[in-house]
């Protein structure tokens, strides 16, 4: 099995799912007593939160590259960024090691394929909504048409994943709201919800909406990572 590492503390409430599903996965799949190999920089969010607001990303993928280069040579033989909007810095952290970098756009693409689907809702930060980091790359690597909600309505997204989710607060109310999103996204024909935070997992589950299939970007990438893992 191959060690996998993470970047991690994006924030660390998402962060510690990321280390049970990949704990989990290899137990599910290996059986018996088996647990993952994991190697975890785990960053302060305060600090990175300071550089996104303030528009530091170069200061801000600089420290992510850095703990790439400490997670390779503490032997992590992959690097996952377990966030969706630091993938803006992917470039960066995959030119600062010689490890591969697993992509979280590409194991959210991979699965919505499979299912199927050709027209996806994407659910994040503004800077994942609006940029085009995730959104080019779903795009163009698998076709995908990608809708995001309207202006005010990525507003209360945003707000909720940083005023309420990387606080581990879980509101009923937040949850409704993020639901009634959804449910407009589905009318204008998303045929799939790629839930591209890594703290929307918290607030909703596809039980919520069992109508349209939703894509956590922590668990496709976890899962990815595992494949990755035990592909030897
Ligand atoms: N965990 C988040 C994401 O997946 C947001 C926190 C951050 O801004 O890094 O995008």
């Amino acid at each position: 099995m191959r060690t996998i590492g993470l970047i991690a503390g994006m924030s660390w409430e998402s962060s510690a799912e990321y280390y049970r599903i990949l704990n989990e996965e290899v137990a599910r799949r290996l059986g018996g007593l088996h647990s993952a190999k994991i190697a975890m920089i785990s960053i302060d969010f305060a600090r990175l939160e300071a550089q996104q607001t303030s528009g530091r990303w170069d200061e801000a993928a600089a420290d992510l590259a850095q703990a790439a280069r400490q997670l390779e040579r503490a032997g992590a033989e992959c690097v996952l960024i377990c966030a969706n909007t630091m993938h803006k810095a992917a470039p960066a952290v995959q030119a600062a090691v010689g490890i591969p970098l697993l992509h979280i756009a590409d194991a959210a693409g991979e699965r919505a394929r499979a299912a199927g689907l050709s027209k996806v809702a994407l659910l994040g930060t503004r800077y994942t909504m609006e940029e085009g980091f995730l959104k080019d790359r779903l795009r163009e690597r698998f076709g995908f048409e990608v809708l995001i909600p309207p202006e005010t309505e990525r507003g209360q997204v945003h707000r909720v994943i940083f005023e309420e989710l990387v606080l581990g607060k879980i509101l009923p109310q937040s949850k409704e709201t993020y639901l009634r999103i959804i449910d407009g996204l589905v009318k204008q024909g998303a045929q799939g919800i790629i839930l591209g935070c890594t703290e929307i997992g918290l607030l909703i589950q596809q039980s919520d909406r069992p109508n349209v299939p939703f894509f956590d970007t922590v668990r496709v990438h976890a899962e990815a990572a595992v494949d990755w893992a035990l592909q030897e």
